[in-house]
C-alpha cells in the first residue's frame, strides 16, 4: 500500500536533522505510529518520481537491525519519507550516560550485522554511519536509518550543513575533488563503524576538540595522523577490534566477516546483555540533564552575574 499525507496525523517534532525535520505521526488506516522525515529538495516533478521510485526497494530491507521502510510520497519540492518510530531517539544523544563494555558491545554487533544485510544482501553501502543515525527503543533494539539507496536523492540534498565532525575514511577524504562516489567502497563504512565505536564508548567525538572548529584541520588529522584508539580502561579485544576498523589504507581493514568472528562480538555473543535496560537508564540520565539545565536558566535569570 502506498502512503499519503492525509491519511497522518502529525504529532510532536522528533528532532531536526542537516536536511530536514523529523515529526512523530500517526497513520490513521493502521493506527501504526511512524516517524516522518521532511527533506526539502528544489527539483522538478521528474526527478521526485525518480527519488520515489529508487526509494522503494526498501520495503525489502526487513531486518533486526534496520529502521523498517513505510512508504515516501512528495508535495511540491518535499520528499516525505516514514519509517518505524523509534522510542529512544539516536544514540549521540544517549551515550553521554557512558558505555559500559558490555552494552557497547552489543550495540556494535547490531550495527555490523545490519551493515553486513544491506551488503550482502541489498548490495547497499552505508555512506553515513555515525551515532546520529543509530537509533534505540525501550524494548532494546538498535537499528540503522539513513542509508544511501538514492542515488538522485544524494545528488539533490543541498550539502550546506557539511558538518563539524566528519566520519569519512582517509580515502574518501582524498578522494572528495576526484568521484567521491567511485572511492567509496564498503572499507569506508568501516571506518566509520570504528569511529562511531570510539565515540559511543568515550562519549564524544574521538579527534581532539581544536579540529572541531576547523574542518581543515580536522580532515588533516584523519589522512595524515594516528588513528585514534580506546584507552586501555577497555579489554584488549575491544582495543583489537578498533584498530581493526581504523585503519587507514582500506585494504588493511576488517571484513564485516572478520568483525563478527573477532573474539570482542564473539565475547559478545556469549553474554547475556539488557539493551533496554540500558536505555531506560540513559534516558532517565537525559531527562536529568534537561531538568540540570533548566535550573541552571532559571538561576541565572533570577540572579544575572
Ligand atoms: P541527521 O540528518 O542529522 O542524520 P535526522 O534528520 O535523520 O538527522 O534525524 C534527526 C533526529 O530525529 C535524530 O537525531 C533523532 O533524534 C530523530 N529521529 C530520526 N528518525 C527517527 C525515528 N525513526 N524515530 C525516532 N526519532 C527519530
Amino acid at each position: 500500500f502506498a502512503i499519503n499525507m492525509d491519511q497522518l496525523q502529525l504529532g510532536e517534532e522528533l528532532g531536526n536533522g542537516a536536511y530536514g525535520t523529523v515529526k512523530r505521526v500517526i497513520h490513521r488506516p493502521t493506527k501504526a505510529t511512524m516517524a516522518m522525515k521532511e527533506i526539502r529538495l528544489e527539483l522538478d516533478d521528474t526527478k521526485l518520481n525518480a527519488i520515489i521510485m529508487e526509494l522503494d526497494i526498501l520495503h525489502r530491507a526487513v531486518h533486526d537491525s534496520i529502521v523498517e521502510f513505510y512508504g515516501a510520497f512528495f508535495i511540491e519540492s518535499c520528499v516525505y519519507y516514514c519509517m518505524e518510530y523509534m522510542d529512544a531517539g539516536s544514540l549521540d544523544k544517549l551515550y553521554g550516560a557512558g558505555v559500559p563494555e558490555p552494552v557497547l558491545g552489543r550495540i556494535v554487533s547490531f550495527m555490523v550485522k545490519g551493515l553486513k544485510f544491506l551488503k550482502d544482501e541489498m548490495q547497499i553501502i552505508h555512506r553515513d554511519v555515525k551515532p546520529t543515525n543509530v537509533l534505540l527503543n525501550k524494548k532494546g533494539d538498535v537499528k540503522l536509518c539513513d542509508f544511501g539507496v538514492s542515488g538522485q536523492l544524494e545528488k539533490s540534498l543541498a550539502k550546506t550543513n557539511i558538518g563539524c565532525q566528519s566520519y569519512m575514511a582517509p580515502e574518501r577524504i582524498k578522494g572528495e575533488s576526484q568521484n567521491a562516489l567511485s572511492t567509496y567502497t564498503v572499507s569506508s563504512d568501516v571506518w566509520s563503524v570504528g569511529l562511531a565505536t570510539l565515540e559511543i564508548a568515550l562519549g564524544k567525538y574521538p579527534y581532539p576538540p581544536e579540529t572541531y572548529l576547523n574542518v581543515f584541520a580536522q580532515l588533516s588529522a584523519i589522512v595524515h595522523g594516528d588513528p585514534p584508539e580506546l584507552p586501555d580502561t577497555y579489554s584488549e579485544h575491544a582495543r583489537d577490534w578498533v584498530n581493526r576498523c581504523l585503519v587507514k589504507r582500506p585494504e588493511g581493514r576488517a571484513s564485516y566477516a572478520e568483525l563478527m568472528n573477532h573474539p570482542f562480538l564473539q565475547e559478545d555473543a556469549r553474554r547475556n546483555v539488557d539493551i533496554g535496560e540500558w536505555v531506560t537508564y540513559a534516558l532517565q540520565w537525559r531527562e536529568e540533564q534537561k531538568q540540570q539545565r533548566r535550573s541552571r536558566q532559571q538561576e541565572e535569570q533570577l540572579h544575572p552575574s
